[in-house]
């Protein structure tokens, strides 16, 4: 079997596993719990030390872009007050990390696999996932 980056970004885009595309990245009935490894396939899913700042990058990266600017911005230009722009960016950086949770570590997961396709366990035949190459 054969993972295509095609369907890498169609699992990333669905949440869902980019190795086998089970719905198995998080744990069950928890929000903000992802599985260290797929259940399904035994793959790798928390990669090492530094791997979850990715997906912290992504939510940061959203939330500043689409959040914290514009409310900066609508400040600047007296559209609303200094002290509503202070409480509805604390409220967005906030919320929206919450939001994006499961789908940061899942654009996450389709970044890091769409350039490093044979790292999946479906493109490295028979190996090992920890084999090195
Ligand atoms: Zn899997």
């Amino acid at each position: 079997m054969h993972v295509t980056r095609s369907q890498i970004v169609s699992r990333g885009l669905h949440h869902t596993c980019p190795n086998c595309g089970g719905r198995t990245l998080f744990q069950t009935g928890k929000r903000f719990a992802l599985n260290p490894t797929c259940p399904a396939c035994g793959l790798k899913l928390d990669r090492g030390d530094g791997f979850f700042l990715g997906p912290f990058v992504i939510s940061y990266t959203v939330t500043v872009a689409f959040a914290i600017v514009p409310l900066l911005v609508l400040a600047i230009f007296g559209v609303i007050g200094p002290t509503p722009a202070i409480i509805l960016g604390g409220g967005c950086a906030l919320a929206i990390p919450a939001l994006l949770y499961r789908s940061s570590w899942s654009w996450w997961l389709m970044g890091y696999f769409y350039f490093l396709p044979q790292k999946l366990p479906h493109n490295r035949g028979a190996r090992r996932e920890d084999e090195e190459e």
